[in-house]
C-alpha cells in the first residue's frame, strides 16, 4: 500500500493511525457486533461516542460551559443561510467583513434573510485592519472567515466587535491553532478540512446569541431547538462524528492543539521560506495575513502548470491544483499533512524550477 501526499483543499488528508483504528474497528465496535455506522443514535454505545467526541471537543478549543457544541448537517455553505436565519432577526441587520470568495458568498446569502451590510471589503492578498472597517453598533452580529481557503489569506488577530458579537466561519482552520472561544458569539466550521470527514458541521454558539430565529427557520437548523435536543432533533452524522473523536483524541495524546498549531508553523515556514526565495515561484498574500492552511502559488511560466501537476501526481503529491477562481495552485497543508509530504513537495519544486527555470 502506498498512501499519497494528499494537497486537497477537502475533504481532505487525515492521520492514518486514526484511519487504520477506524478500518480496525469497522465491522465490530469493542465488541458490541456491528459498525459505528449501524448504530442507533439513542443507543448507549453512539451517546457514549457522542459524548466523548463532543468532550474532546470543548476540552481541545476551550468551549466555556455557557456555550453549545451543535452536530449538525448543512456544511458550512448551509451555514450561510442556518446563521442569518438564527441570528440576524434580533435587529434585523448584520455586518459582514469581505475578505475573499468564502466571507463574500457567505454575505450574499445572508442578504437573503435579512440587511446584510458591508463592513469592509478586502482586497483578496490582505486582511484589512480594523480602523479600514465601518462596523455598525446596532447590528446583530459581525461575520468573518478566519480562513479564506482559495485566496490563503488568514486573521493572526481578533476583530474587537465591542458588544455586537463576533460569528466566524472556521471551517478550514478550526483546531489549526489555539483560539479564545469567548471572544466569538458563534463559531462554525465543516469538519471536513481539519478534523474529519465530510458530513459533519461543528457549531459552537454561546447562549445567549439562541431565541431570536425567524419563523422560516427549519427546526432542524434552528440552534436552540437542536440544543435542546443535544443535536439529536434529527439524526445527526454519526459515522462523522465517530471519527473526529478518534482524530480529537489522537491530537489530544500527540500535546494537544499546541502542539498541532507549532506543527503547521512548521509546516507553512518550510513552505513560504522556499517560495520567497523562488524566483520561478510566488506567493501573492501579503507575509502578516498568510495562511497556514491553504498556500496558493503561481509559476511563473503558467503554460507549465500541466508538466507542473503531472510531475507532482507522478511523485505521489495530489490535489494541487488551485482554484477556478484564482488559477495557478495550491497547497492545502490542513493538521494531518505531515512535514515530510510538505518536504517533499519543496523538493519537487526545486527540481521543476531548476529543470525549467
Ligand atoms: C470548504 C469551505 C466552505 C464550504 O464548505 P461546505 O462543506 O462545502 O459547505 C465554506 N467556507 C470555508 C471557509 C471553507 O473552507
Amino acid at each position: 500500500m502506498t498512501r499519497v501526499f494528499n494537497f486537497s483543499p477537502g475533504p481532505a488528508t487525515l492521520p492514518e493511525a486514526v484511519l487504520r483504528q477506524a478500518a480496525e474497528e469497522m465491522l465490530d465496535w469493542h465488541g458490541c457486533g456491528m459498525s459505528v455506522m449501524e448504530m442507533s443514535h439513542r443507543g448507549k454505545e453512539f451517546m457514549g461516542i457522542y459524548a466523548e467526541a463532543e468532550g474532546l471537543l470543548r476540552e481541545l478549543m476551550g468551549v466555556p460551559s455557557n456555550y453549545k457544541v451543535l452536530f449538525m448537517q448543512g456544511g458550512a455553505i448551509g451555514e450561510n443561510a442556518i446563521v442569518p436565519m438564527n441570528l440576524i432577526g434580533r435587529n434585523g441587520k448584520a455586518d459582514y467583513a469581505i475578505t475573499g470568495d468564502w466571507s463574500k458568498k457567505s454575505h450574499k446569502e445572508a442578504t437573503r434573510y435579512g440587511q446584510a451590510q458591508v463592513a469592509v471589503q478586502g482586497d483578496n492578498v490582505s486582511i484589512p485592519k480594523q480602523s479600514a472597517w465601518k462596523l455598525d453598533p446596532a447590528a446583530s452580529y459581525v461575520h468573518i472567515c478566519s480562513n479564506e481557503t482559495i485566496g490563503g489569506v488568514q486573521y493572526h488577530w481578533t476583530p474587537d466587535t465591542g458588544r455586537v458579537p463576533l460569528v466566524a466561519d472556521m471551517s478550514s482552520d478550526i483546531l489549526s491553532r489555539p483560539i479564545d472561544v469567548s471572544k466569538y458569539g458563534l463559531i462554525y466550521a465543516g469538519a471536513q478540512k481539519n478534523i474529519g470527514p465530510s458530513g459533519l458541521t461543528i457549531v459552537v454558539v454561546r447562549d445567549d446569541m439562541l431565541g431570536h430565529a425567524l419563523p422560516i427557520t427549519p427546526s432542524a437548523f434552528n440552534y436552540q431547538v437542536q440544543g435542546e435536543n443535544d443535536s439529536m432533533y434529527n439524526t445527526p452524522p454519526t459515522y462523522a462524528i465517530y471519527i473526529v473523536g478518534l482524530v480529537l483524541k489522537h491530537f489530544k495524546a500527540n500535546g494537544g492543539i499546541a502542539a498541532v498549531e507549532a506543527h503547521n508553523a512548521r509546516k507553512a515556514k518550510i513552505l513560504y521560506d522556499f517560495l520567497d526565495a523562488s524566483s520561478f515561484f510566488r506567493n501573492p498574500v501579503a507575509k502578516e495575513d498568510r495562511s497556514l492552511m491553504n498556500v496558493p502559488f503561481k509559476l511563473k511560466d503558467e503554460t507549465l502548470d500541466e508538466a507542473f501537476l503531472k510531475g507532482a501526481a507522478a511523485g505521489g503529491m495530489i490535489q494541487l491544483k488551485g482554484h477556478r477562481s484564482v488559477g495557478g495552485m495550491r497547497a492545502s497543508i490542513y493538521n494531518a499533512m505531515s512535514i515530510e509530504g510538505v518536504q517533499a513537495l519543496v523538493k519537487y519544486m526545486q527540481d521543476f524550477e531548476r529543470q525549467h527555470a
